[in-house]
């Protein structure tokens, strides 16, 4: 950072400093070099300085009074430069310019005290055009510089954003090689080790998740031998246990898809594919378990970009929670509103209070904290869901249904 500062410090000045001397220069030689009108007007004025020469102190109020064109104040009120005070004090005509470029004629007067001025004259026009190409030009070298300044600090940029986005799409692969004189080197340097530390977290995780399971699912094979073993001499105690090994074996699969999830998105298989088939081939397989009314309105040949798989799993959990909390309803509908495919399940449930509507994405994170066997879920449905739609560059919307529980809508743009 203290590297940046510096040199675009150090660029600022060097333009600074080549604007103040290369407008001098232009200015000396090419606008100073006097206009033909202005050079008449030195004549003028050298006819009048000596003119005053000759005129006593007591007819000098009287003779400026007759010459309007003239105007006379003390030397002081005006802070000279160094060498236009020299140029007076020799007896010089100085030209000066103010700020809008008019130009004016300047002598000491005969009593050295105060300065004559004649003019201001409105410059000629191509003293405004050499005016205005001079500023054009500063301008010009201060972008030039800037731009001769920015341009390592672009690309570094650019392949910053390159590396980032890479790092967002799950890839940790950063093969960038940058010079030790960029100026966001260290930054780089950083982000590359931060994405080194959660590439080798995320492998210990995978390690993890597989060796847990692994180590879980064995002895819990072992109960459920011996239960069964067991299960003459106390059938009742060991249905109850047997129930809580099932339990346990589910928990360990829905904790497996989860975290496999997180490695899932490196394989999306993007394609073009019609929503309504997926959805209705879910809808059949739950029309054959529930005992609730489906209502459907599905409108078709609504394409979009999906991975179909992926797809499925976010329409089937969606399903599966309607079934679970609904009363005796579900509504599932699918329509194009403008550009866009909208997908919504919606069931006569107690539905979800605008307060937990975000937290119920969370990985197991539950409203009912008393688990039973019909709704005994583990929180990860919609964290699932939450997860696949984000690599759609989408999300899910909950609101209140008419039917009186929760309304789950997601929207995907339609292929043109
Ligand atoms: P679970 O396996 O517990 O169903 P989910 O992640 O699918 O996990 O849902 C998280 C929580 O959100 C559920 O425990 C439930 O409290 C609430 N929920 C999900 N869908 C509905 C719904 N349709 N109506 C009411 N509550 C719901």
């Amino acid at each position: 950072m203290l590297r940046l500062l510096v040199s675009l410090y150090i660029v600022v000045f060097a333009s600074i400093i080549a604007i103040n001397l290369g407008s001098e220069t232009i200015w000396r030689n090419w606008v100073e070099q006097a206009p033909d009108d202005l050079r008449h007007a030195t004549a003028v004025a050298k006819q009048y300085k000596q003119a005053l020469n000759y005129i006593k102190e007591d007819e000098f109020a009287s003779f400026l009074t007759a010459q309007p064109q003239l105007t006379v104040f003390p030397y002081e009120d005006v802070a000279w430069l160094p060498e236009q005070l020299t140029a007076l004090r020799q007896g010089e005509i100085i030209t000066s310019f103010d700020d809008t470029g008019n130009a004016q004629l300047l002598f000491m007067a005969n009593n050295g005290t105060s300065v004559v001025q004649l003019g201001p004259f409105a410059p000629a026009k191509s003293a405004r055009v050499k005016q205005y190409t001079i500023k054009f030009l500063s301008y010009s070298v201060l972008a030039l510089l800037l731009v001769i300044w920015l341009r390592p600090l672009w690309i570094d940029l650019v392949q910053l954003k390159r590396t980032s986005e890479k790092l967002a799409s799950g890839s940790l692969d950063l093969t960038t090689t940058r010079s030790r004189f960029s100026a966001i080197y260290t930054l780089t340097q950083q982000i590359e080790s931060m994405a080194l530390k959660t590439a080798s977290l995320m492998s210990n995780q995978k390690q993890l998740v597989n060796a847990v399971s692994h180590e879980l699912r064995t002895p819990l094979a072992r109960l459920k031998f011996a239960l069964a073993m067991l299960a003459p001499k106390a059938p009742e105690q060991v249905a109850a246990m047997e129930e809580d090994v099932i339990e346990m074996e589910v928990l360990i699969d829905e904790m497996l898809s989860y975290a496999r999830l997180e490695f899932a998105n490196q394989q999306l298989h993007m394609q073009q594919c019609d929503l309504a088939p997926l959805i209705l081939d879910q809808l059949d397989k739950l029309a054959r378990t529930t005992n609730k009314q489906l209502i459907t309105s599905i409108a078709n040949e609504l394409p979009v970009h999906c991975d179909p798989h992926q797809l499925t799993r976010v329409i089937q959990n969606l399903l599966q929670n309607a079934d679970k909390y609904g009363q005796s309803t579900i509504r599932i509908t699918l329509s194009k509103q403008q550009n866009m495919a909208v997908f919504s399940v919606e069931d006569d449930g107690s539905g979800i209070p605008e307060s937990k509507r975000e937290q119920v994405f969370q990985p197991f994170s539950r409203l009912d904290k008393s688990r039973n066997k019909e709704t005994g879920g583990f929180g990860l449905g919609l964290a699932i869901v939450s997860k696949i739609l984000s690599w759609h560059s989408t999300s899910c919307l909950i609101d209140d249904s008419e039917l009186g529980g929760a309304r789950f809508t997601l929207r995907l743009p339609l292929v043109p």
